[in-house]
């Protein structure tokens, strides 16, 4: 069994999506063991996105892969500086009003919520997926108003980083260990009525 980080953005929370987005991961088999809804200030969104050194790099290097996708010039080829444009744009993102975060366990916890949130940007991200299905959002609209991409949400991109994030936003007392009978049904190797 492993946990995962999901935080539903400010967006997703002016935009009422917080029952809609729970209820994605609910249907999907993943028990909810932490939640809270807080705001979240500068520093905590600094450490968070700096838990991985390599971050900065990735961030950028997609953004520029993207561009290059649609045929088009990105506005920065250093991925590097566009990482670091990217966390202070996050920062204002984030602390904008209060976000929910929550933490998911279950089998395959991390990549199974990657899949249900979708890719980081909304327009290119798969229809059936919460970032596919509410939001026009795209690296030139955001890019065209120096904003950070407005995808409602977030979840960890590994079980590393899970763990890393998971310890930032909860302490320990705050993440219930408790059992659901439906479990039974989707993890026993028998079960019967
Ligand atoms: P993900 O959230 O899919 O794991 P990243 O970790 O790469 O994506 O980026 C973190 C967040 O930063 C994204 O969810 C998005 O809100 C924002 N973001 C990423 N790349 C850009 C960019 N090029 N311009 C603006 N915001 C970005
Ligand atoms: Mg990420």
């Amino acid at each position: 069994m492993k946990k995962t980080l999901v935080v539903i953005k400010p967006d997703g929370v002016q935009r009422n999506l917080i029952g809609e987005i729970i209820s994605r991961f609910e249907r999907s088999g993943l028990k909810l063991v932490a939640m809270k809804m807080m705001q979240a200030d500068a520093k905590l969104v600094e450490k968070h996105y700096t838990i991985d050194p390599k971050w900065f790099e990735n961030v950028g290097n997609k953004a520029i892969e993207s561009y290059k996708k649609k045929g088009m010039t990105p506005p920065n080829s250093d991925p590097i500086a566009v990482g670091k444009e990217v966390l202070e744009r996050l920062k204002k993102y984030i602390t904008a009003g209060p976000v929910v975060a929550m933490v998911w366990e279950g089998s395959s916890a991390v990549p199974l919520v990657r899949k249900i949130c979708g890719g980081t940007e909304p327009l290119s991200a798969t229809c059936g997926t919460i970032r596919g299905d509410y939001t026009p959002e795209s690296y030139q609209l955001a890019d065209g108003a120096e904003r950070a991409i407005r995808n409602l949400v977030h979840a960890s991109g590994s079980t590393e980083e899970a763990e890393k994030e998971i310890a930032l936003w909860f302490n320990n007392k705050e993440i219930l260990d408790y059992k659901l009978i439906r479990d039974m049904i989707i993890y026993d190797v028998d079960w019967s009525f």
